[in-house]
């Protein structure tokens, strides 16, 4: 083949895009690397350590040489952790061959497309969403349908948006709080009216993304579709995983509860792609569900008091509004002002480089979620590097 020649891609490949917050991280730490004092605000990722009583059992599960396959979906004693997990936490029982782990969050909603989708099946995803939902659909060749909700209806949709959406090739509802990017969470009752509107819909395979469940920054208690509506079992799965709640970014262990039938398709094409999780996570993810949770109060408090900083920070400067996050660690602002006001900045992806370049502060414009005219800052980073990004950004606007 000569250079001239490209090399023809499938076209599912060529529909998506590399995930965007991912590449803020990459690019913030490639130009840190050549030698710019760039603040990375792009990653969601707690800047907490991996509690010692987690890792210190992944260490002896090396040394006891548990290093080998696993079932494709988990330990036994990892599938009992998780049930445990489901029923004390959310009152939602399983059995074994109702729960399956995973590597990562991400790769259980990639089972569940690739396991449920066809060409022209359409799956409702409210926006500002996280960037991963919709190009994870599409490499299932189904459609995203995007219902938008802005910062006037506090970034949650409403029963008679979801009623709209949804047509006799809706196949799918994802659904997610507290929210990546937005950090509202949704009120059990806001929850049953979303659920009245399904339950009219049988059709409707339901998913909450629960990852950020455990933290929480108001008085909000946490609650998801199914807690909210219990009768939708049959047809929801429930996704988490023990990257945010135990800060285990790395470690990559998701995991799914929900009908058997639907699991076991999952499964299957786990099966045929990446078999089980590695084992030595899903030993550290075990003792992370069946142990101590009380660092979660520390960590917590810790975002409370940066999440008071950044959105009173962020509120300051003219033709920028932010609400107070609720839960997860995000601090997503309206700049529409901003853009408006500044000669040479049209979108907010413009305004996301310009304090690249010039503030050396990284964030993810609300493009990448589906949510122009704002920009979400993670404020999972140390109140030092968040006090010095917040003074270069009101500089910079
Ligand atoms: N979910 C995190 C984020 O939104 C981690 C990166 C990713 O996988 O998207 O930043």
């Amino acid at each position: 083949m000569s250079s001239a020649q490209t090399i023809p891609l499938s076209n599912r490949v060529q529909r998506v895009k590399p995930s965007p917050t991912l590449a803020v991280t990459a690019l913030a730490a490639q130009l840190r690397s050549e030698g710019k004092d760039i603040i990375g605000l792009g990653a969601g990722e707690p800047d907490f350590d991996t509690p010692d009583h987690i890792k210190a059992a992944a260490v002896q599960a090396i040394a006891d040489g548990f290093t080998k396959y696993t079932p494709v979906d988990g330990t036994l004693s990892l599938k009992q952790a998780v049930i445990d997990k489901f029923k004390r936490e959310n009152g939602v029982e399983y059995v074994p061959n109702q729960v399956m782990a995973s590597t990562g969050g991400k790769q259980v909603f990639y089972n569940l497309c690739q396991a449920l989708l066809n060409s022209g099946d359409e799956v409702i995803i409210p926006a500002p969403y996280w960037v991963s939902y919709p190009d994870m659909v599409m490499l299932a060749d189904a459609t995203p349908v995007i219902v938008s909700a802005g910062i006037d209806q506090e970034f949650k949709i409403t029963p008679e948006q979801l009623e709209a959406a949804i047509t006799p090739n809706t196949k799918l509802f994802v659904h997610n709080t507290p929210s990546n990017p937005t950090s509202v969470m949704y009120s059990r009752d806001e929850l049953v009216a979303l659920g009245e509107v399904l339950r009219r819909h049988p059709q409707v395979i339901i998913a909450t993304d629960d990852i950020y469940e455990h933290i929480l920054l108001d008085t909000i208690p946490f609650c998801n579709l199914l807690m909210a509506n219990p009768d939708l079992y049959e047809r929801t799965v429930m996704m988490n995983g023990v990257s945010k709640g135990y800060s285990m970014t790395g470690w990559r262990i998701g995991y799914a509860g929900g009908p058997a039938e639907l699991i076991g398709a999952m499964k299957k094409v786990q099966s045929q792609s990446t078999s089980n999780p590695t084992s030595i996570a899903q030993v550290a993810a075990e003792t992370a569900l069946n142990g101590d949770q009380s660092f979660m109060t520390t960590m917590n408090q810790a975002f409370q008091e940066r999440n008071h900083f950044v959105v009173d920070s962020l509120n300051t400067i003219p033709g920028v509004h932010c609400l107070p996050s609720q839960g997860a660690f995000y601090a997503f602002a309206n700049v529409e002002g901003v853009v408006e006001r500044l000669p040479n900045i049209s979108n907010d992806t413009e305004l996301a480089e310009m304090l690249l370049n010039e503030a050396e502060v990284a964030v993810v414009p609300g493009a990448a979620f589906g949510a122009e005219g704002y920009i979400r800052l993670s404020f999972a980073t140390s109140m030092e590097n968040l006090e010095a990004a917040l003074e270069r950004i009101t500089n910079a606007l």
